[in-house]
This record gives C-alpha cells, structure tokens and sequence, in this order.
C-alpha cells in the first residue's frame, strides 16, 4: 500500500536551479491555503533562503519523507499575482533561464531579501526651522552648506523627497545625514507617492496626432489587445500622443505603463508627465533608493499608481488594472538585457499585453526591422507621422568626403568651417563620436608597439586627463608607460580621435567658446547626467561633444548643426545588425538638430561617400534603408526571417569553451534534424575578454517552435556535459549582437 502523495508547495529560490522546488506547507497549514505570489521562508542546503510561491496545492513525485515543510511564510496576500506570476513562468521558459532567477529580476532589491511590504513609505528632509546655511557649524562644510542652501530653496515650508532632490549635483546622502545630525535637517516619513500636480498646459494634436490618438484607442472603454507601431520622426510629436492615450487609459480605468530606456528617462519627460496628470505617479529608475523603489513597485501593485514610468525591468511590475503599454524608442538596445537573464523588455510587454487584453504602442522615428516587418505583415497596425509638430522644421543631411582630406584630429577643414560659422551666428554645436577617452590606440613610432589589454588583447583607450590606459572591455587600468616596451622609445604616440580629445582640439580652436562633454566617463556620478543635461539648455555652452548618450530622446532646442565625426565604425562591422544599428544612430543624432524655430544641418564625415546604405539613408529616409537592409536579411536568412539562439562559452584556457561548443553541438545534433542549423561552434569576435578565452554556437530556424522544442530537450543534456563543468556557459535567445 503506498499512501496518497502529500499536496506540496513549489517554491522558486534564487539559485541556478532549472526547476521550482518542492516543499510541505508549514506546519499547521494545507498547502493548498498557501496562495502563489507569496513570498516564503525556506532552507535549501544550509542555507536560508527567501523563495517565491509559484504553486501550490499540487503533488510531488519526491518521497514524502524526503520533503521539508517550508519555514515561514513572509507574506499573508500574494505580493505577485497571478498575471505577474504568468509572465515570470513565461519568461523562465521563453528564454529557458532558471525560474528563481526570473523573480530576482522581477522584484525589488529590498523584497527579494524579505523586506515587509508594511513599511512601505517613503523618506523626505526639510530644514530644521531657523536653519541658516552661514551658522558657524557648516563654516567649514561647503557641501553640506549648499545642500541645505538647496533645500530652503526647494522650499522650507515642507519636506522634499530624493526625486526633488536628485537635481542637486552629486551625492547628496551623506550631506544630508550630516546634517541631520548637526539637528539642521528633519527627516519626515510619509506615504509613498504623492501624486503630481497635473493641470499643465497641454497642445491642441495635431491632424495626424489625432488620427494616431483615435486609431490605437478610439474614444469609449478600452479596446483590448492590439500592437500598434507609431513610426513618426524625432520631434513630431509622439509624447504627446502617448499622453492622450493615456488619459483615454485613465479614465477607462485603467493603468498605464510607459517603458522608456536607460537614460532616456530624464528629468524633462517626468516633469512633462506630471504636470499632466494630477495622479500618482511611480517613476522606476536607477537614481531611487531601495525604499523608495519598494514604495512605487507596491504602489503600482495594489493599482494605486495608474501611471508607471521606467526602465527595461519595469515590464514586471504587477500592474492589476493594466490597459496601456507604450515602448518608447522601441528599438533601443537597452530594452534587452546582456547578462544573467537576456531578456527583451518589448518582447514581454508585449506578450503580458496580450493576457491582460492591454493596448500597446511602440514608438520611434527609426523601428527595430523586426518591428517594421511585423507592421508591414499586417501583426501590428501601423502609423506615421511625417512633420514635426509645431514650428520645427526637418533637419538637412549631408556627407561630407574624408578622403584624401588631411584632418585635424579627425575634423576635416569644411566641418570646421561650418562649426566656426554656427559659432559665430549664436547657434549651438553638437559633435558626436561614439568613442570615449582621449585616443583608441597608444603606438610606438619607432617599432609599431600598441599597447594592449594583457586580458582581453584589444588595444587599450589613452585617457589624457588620466593620464592612464584604460581597456573598455574590462575595466582594466594600468599606467601611461613613458617609453616602449620593446624598443625603448620615449612618448609612445596616441593615435585616433575619442571624445576626450575632441574635447581638447576644440577648446584649442574656438577659445571663446565653452565646450562641454557628455560620455560615460563625465557623467558617472550620480546626478551629474542632469546636471550637463541642465548645462546644455543654459546656453553656456555653444560646444557639444557627446557619445551615443546624447542621441536619445533628448530635446536640444538651439543646437542647429550636427556634425558626425565618423560615420563609418558602422559600415564594416561583422556584426549583422550594424547597418541597422548606424542608420537608426544617424537618424536619431539628426532628430537632436533644430527643434525650434532654426532648421538644423547634420554634416557626416565619411571614407565611404559611395556606400550604398548612407546614399540610400539620405537621399530616401529611414524607411528605405530599413527597406534595403531587410531584404540583405532575407537573402542572408537572418532575422526577421529567421530565429535565432546563440550559446556562449567561456573559459581561462583557450580549448575548453570550443571543447564544449563542439559536445554540445554533437548532443544537439540529432534531435536537431532538419528544422535547426547548428553554425559553428566558432571564437566570439572578441575571441577574449577579461583573460577568459570565448566561442560561440549559432542555433538558427525558419520558426520558434523547433527551436525551442530543441533547446527544452538539449539543455538537460549540456548541463551533464562532463565538458560543461571546465566552462561558465550560457543561452542568449532571440541574441541582439553575435
Ligand atoms: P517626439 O516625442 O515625437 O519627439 P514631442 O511629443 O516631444 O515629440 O513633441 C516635440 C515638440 O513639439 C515638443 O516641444 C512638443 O511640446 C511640441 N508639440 C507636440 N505636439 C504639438 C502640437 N500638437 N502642437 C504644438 N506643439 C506640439
Ligand atoms: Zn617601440
Ligand atoms: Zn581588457
């Protein structure tokens, strides 16, 4: 007689486990009264760990006497629900990733340690009364002074939060506790977001805005699940139809959310959010403090907030009332994650739209060419907008041919000259080179010595300022050497142009002229980002010399020339999406120039007046191009019109990864058939990184389906690889760089 298997709880752990695991409810309760979305106590080893309910009530195929009941339930109503719980389950299976590390992803630092979700409120400081930014004890804490200078400025009447706070340049934590110290700040704990104030001006939508407006979300109650592109160009006005999709959204009764990428979430589109909408509103960025975040994701949970802002993570919020998805600059890379879980965060918003019968707009004046495949097949409803709203007219493109050029430091004579009479004419500059640092290359000229990075043997990035090379690749620094290595030479030379010595040659030239740099090593600290952003609309700055940084979503009203450096890093690069990657760069810096009232011209240096792809980008737009290199994928047999899984290997000896590769693609093989091919397994691009040595095995199919069957099937068999053990492996599905 074997008795009846006990009901169990699964519970998924933040560990590399492929699997929930299984365990009795506590003692004293059925396992079928613990819901899923609870968060739960258990041990795993011996370790104490803090899991999430993902089922409950079911049977297991472990002997009982082998279970152990769960610790402690942390939770009394489901902190994730049962649609959230759906696309974390998804997600784990989509991108066949361990489901503990999905929910990681998924929630905030501070409840995924097992933070109450009580306590939820949300900090804020105002100046003690009679607090004087000159009393003797701040005499000698100039910080400290300022920040509190800052907050009667703010206002002294009332607290201010970290959001209000997060314009002040630099770390202002630290001051701020020693002021609180000092008795000169009062901390106040409030209710987490307060809503906005609302009741800004709003424009009168344009012709085509009102056809967009009415085309994805006709007036009335919400019209269920539908991909809606909005292709329109930078500036005609595309925020603003997401603002009134979002009123439609409101006042239907549901909640909205806005995905927007990395740095794309500035000040500016907040505020413009909040003066529109007097409701709470939860922001989901990198500059919130733990209990700040914990605050706006259980708002947005309880369908309190019904307007979410954030990041690529965002796209996990359990959002109960969800009725409007909006994908801002939707082909933006940053919407997928490179490491630990790669996911695409359009991808799942798209796929959790479709459970809970939500709109989704994705918007951008350059779409990602799947997406534009997807529209012109008819999946997605597609729209434009062709003008600029308001006053602003479209920008003017030119090329301007290098060769045979002598430069100056990468600036040919005619960009000079055109940067020299915007100057003079009071207009605004912006310079753009994808490449920081002072110079790419450090070489010998007696023997051609380069330095390079000893772990991942790629030249390392001469920082002038630093007076240090540092490697891009891994973060690794060493010293300047003052002689070669090789042959003794004194003064090894810098060779290339960075951003760092744009920013120098310039200076040189236009003396009179500010000029300010906008990379990722100028903006580091927390809060300098807005701080340069801020710098740029004072107008103290006619110069502008930026990395990629700059391309996104940014208004610059006054700059009306746009000059890029080097157009053509893009157009030989091995990867398959660089062509689609250069034309959306190239649009998306020309959408900076002449917002206003001034049209903008946008030069572009290039060695390749000839090159097809900028002949076709100028002459006939973004849609062509993306027209032309769609059918190089067709041909190639590259997404769209293929699907792809990369696995990535690596190792500190050079055999092992490539050992694996091999065993991985021998066990694959067979169950491979005809519907995957197997491409390689051959060495990354960067063959090494941060001294690990790295290959690669291409799974490519005409559909999902195969695709995912084989990888369900093979990856069991690859984790008991013997081979496996030598490398850390990985499976990035639906890759975006090869
Ligand atoms: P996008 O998001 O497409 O870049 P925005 O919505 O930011 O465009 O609009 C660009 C500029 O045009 C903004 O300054 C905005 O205030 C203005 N604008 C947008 N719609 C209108 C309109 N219907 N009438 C007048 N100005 C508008
Ligand atoms: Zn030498
Ligand atoms: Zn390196």
């Amino acid at each position: 007689m074997t008795s009846p298997s006990p009901r169990i709880i699964r519970v998924a752990v933040p560990l590399p486990l492929r699997e929930a695991l299984d365990y009795l409810p506590p003692s004293g309760k059925a396992a079928s009264a613990v819901s899923p979305g609870v968060r739960v106590l258990v041990r795993v080893g011996q370790r104490r760990l803090v899991g999430l309910v993902v089922e409950s009530g079911v049977s297991s195929v472990i002997a009982p006497g082998r279970l152990r009941p769960v610790q402690s339930l942390l939770d009394e109503a489901p902190l994730v629900d049962a649609q959230t719980l759906g696309l974390i389950r998804f997600a784990a299976d989509y991108y066949h990733h361990p489901i503990g590390e999905v929910v990681m992803n998924a929630l905030p630092g501070l409840l995924r340690e097992g933070a109450p979700v009580d306590a939820a409120g949300e900090t804020a400081w105002r100046a003690a009364p009679g607090a004087d930014p000159a009393a003797p004890g701040l005499a000698r804490a100039m910080r400290q002074r300022e920040l509190l200078g800052y907050l009667l400025e703010l206002g002294a009447d009332r607290a201010h939060a970290a959001e209000a706070l997060a314009a002040f340049p630099g770390d202002w934590r630290p001051l701020m506790r020693a002021l609180e110290e000092k008795g000169l700040v009062v901390r106040e704990q409030r209710p987490c977001l307060a809503p906005s104030p609302g009741g800004g001006e709003r424009h009168v939508l344009n012709p085509a805005q009102v056809e967009a407006v009415d085309g994805i979300w006709p007036q009335g109650p919400a019209p269920g699940f539908g991909v809606h592109l909005l292709e329109g160009v930078t500036g005609s006005g595309k925020t603003e139809v997401y603002l009134s999709l979002i009123e439609r959204a409101l006042a239907a009764g549901r909640q909205a959310l806005v995905l927007v990428p990395e740095i794309g979430l500035t000040p500016q589109l907040l505020a413009r959010f909040r003066s529109r909408f007097a409701v709470p509103i939860a922001a989901l960025h990198s500059g919130l403090g733990d209990g700040e975040r914990r605050c706006a994701w259980l708002t947005a949970a309880r369908g309190a907030a019904p307007i979410v802002i954030g990041t690529r993570s965002a796209v996990f919020t359990p959002l109960p009332h969800l009725g409007l998805v909006v994908v801002d600059e939707e082909h933006d890379a940053s919407f997928k994650q490179q490491e630990n879980l790669r996911y695409h965060a359009r991808d799942l918003a798209i796929w959790r739209a479709r459970q809970q019968g939500a709109r989704v707009v994705l918007g951008s004046a350059t779409p990602a060419l799947e997406t534009l495949h997807h529209a012109r097949e008819g999946r997605y409803a597609h729209h434009h907008m062709l003008a600029r709203a308001g006053a602003a007219r479209p920008p003017t493109l030119r090329l301007l041919d290098v060769r045979h050029k002598r430069l100056d430091s990468g600036l040919s004579a005619q960009l000079l000259a055109a940067v020299g009479e915007r100057l003079a004419a009071g207009g605004q500059v912006l310079l753009f080179l994808n490449r920081r640092g002072f110079a790419p290359v450090l070489i010998c000229q007696g023997c051609g010595w380069v330095a390079r990075c000893p772990r991942c043997d790629t030249p390392m990035t001469y920082h002038a300022q630093a007076r240090r090379l540092r490697c891009h690749h891994c973060d690794r620094e060493t010293r300047l050497p003052e002689a070669c290595p090789e042959c003794g030479q004194v003064d090894p030379m810098p060779l290339g142009q960075g951003t760092e010595r744009l920013e120098t040659v310039l200076a040189a030239r236009f003396p009179d002229a500010g000029v300010l740099r906008i990379d990722r090593d100028t903006t580091r600290r927390r809060g300098a980002l807005a701080e340069r952003l801020e710098a740029v609309h004072s107008g103290e700055y006619p110069l502008l010399v930026g990395t990629q940084m700059l391309t996104k979503g940014h208004h610059f009203p006054s700059v009306t020339l746009v000059g890029v450096i080097d157009a053509d890093q893009g157009l030989y690069s091995v990867d398959y999406r660089a062509h689609e990657r250069l034309a959306q760069l190239l649009v998306q810096v020309a959408g900076r120039a002449g917002r206003a009232e001034q049209p903008g011209e946008v030069l572009i240096q290039t060695g390749q007046p000839e090159h097809p792809l900028l002949i076709t980008l100028l002459r006939d737009g973004y849609p062509a191009a993306a027209d032309a290199i769609l059918a190089e994928r067709r041909a190639a047999g590259m997404p769209p019109f293929a699907h792809l899984a990369l696995l990535r290997a690596e190792a500190p000896g050079e055999a092992a990864p490539m050992a694996f590769l091999a065993a991985a693609a021998a066990a694959l093989r067979p169950r491979a058939a005809r519907t995957v091919d197997l491409l390689g397994p051959v060495p990354a691009p960067m063959p090494r990184r941060a001294g690990r040595h790295r290959a690669q095995l291409l799974l490519r199919a005409r559909s999902r389906a195969p695709l995912h069957r084989l990888l369900s099937e093979g990856l069991p068999l690859l984790d008991a690889l013997p081979e496996a053990r030598r490398v850390r492996w990985s499976l990035d599905v639906d890759p975006v760089d090869l």
